[in-house]
């Protein structure tokens, strides 16, 4: 579905300059779910976003669907068929907005030429999004950011996230900025995502092995810019290769 072969990138100028990504290969397969875990710097938010074509790789190549995204159609494609989250809940939510716009938004912006439907299937499909993330649509969908807390937030911004139907998530530290509890329910959510369409491809990047643990098929470890282990999120926990993986397995159980 979505692959990054050898993927180098520098950052700064002259004697400044330096790589944060020496040659990474990653790949999310169609109904896969794939963790990228490492520590804070270890490139992981360069890669995905290199992955979204947010920012170009020095060398190496994106492909969406086999499509470079360098290409115009390859992005267009990438961008239709993605859906993104990010750390912060209510920096993916407009304050002035409530739940049902937020929601919505993206349904809207598709209907624009097409025949998406009418309002009362905005509302029914807003209202299914909700219901996935475990919200009662009579309660949120009239809600504003400032009315939610950090993980109700984080499952609106979910919500806007897919309910479009993309065929790949791609999501960036999306349980860090949220309390422990509510974090299990960031995690109910996306499995709950996965359960609704078997097909779609998940991108979950954490500086926490045991937070994603349950949920992934595949583990990428990253470790200052290089791909130091990867495989079956069963063979990675039980049999971690690295020495770092090693050291996160550990620590994590
Ligand atoms: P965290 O867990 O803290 O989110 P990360 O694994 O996502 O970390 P990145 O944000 O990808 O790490 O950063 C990797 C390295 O690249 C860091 O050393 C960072 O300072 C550097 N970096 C990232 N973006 C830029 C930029 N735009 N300009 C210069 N350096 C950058
Ligand atoms: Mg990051």
């Amino acid at each position: 579905l979505l692959e990054g072969v050898d993927i180098r990138k520098s950052f700064g100028k002259g004697a400044g300059r330096h790589e944060v990504l020496h040659g990474c290969t990653i790949r999310v397969h169609e109904g896969e779910c794939v963790a990228v875990i490492g520590g804070s710097g270890s490139g992981k938010s360069t890669l995905t976003r290199i992955l979204l074509g947010l920012e170009t790789p020095d060398s190496g190549v994106v492909r969406f669907d086999g499509e470079p995204i360098a290409t115009p159609e390859g992005m267009r494609r990438l961008r239709h068929a993605s859906g993104i989250v990010y750390q912060n809940p209510f920096a993916s939510l407009d304050p002035r907005w409530t739940a049902y716009e937020s929601v919505s938004e993206p349904l809207r912006l598709r209907r624009k030429g097409r025949r998406i439907g009418d309002e009362d299937e905005l509302v029914a499909r807003v209202g299914d999004a909700l219901r996935l993330m475990a919200l009662d649509p009579s309660d949120f969908l009239g809600r504003y950011p400032i009315d939610m807390s950090g993980g109700q937030a984080q499952r609106v911004a979910i919500a806007r996230a897919i309910v479009t139907g993309p065929r790949l998530l791609l999501a960036d530290e999306a349980m860090s900025a949220i309390d422990v509890a509510a974090r299990l329910q960031i995690l109910d959510a996306f499995a709950a995502v996965r359960a609704n369409d078997p097909r779609m491809g998940m991108l979950l990047v954490s500086h926490d092995l045991g937070v994603v643990q349950s949920i992934a098929d595949t583990i990428v470890v990253l470790h200052d810019g290089v791909v130091v282990e990867e495989g079956s999120a069963a063979a990675v926990l039980a049999d971690p290769q690295a020495p770092y993986t090693r050291a996160l397995v550990a620590a994590a159980t």
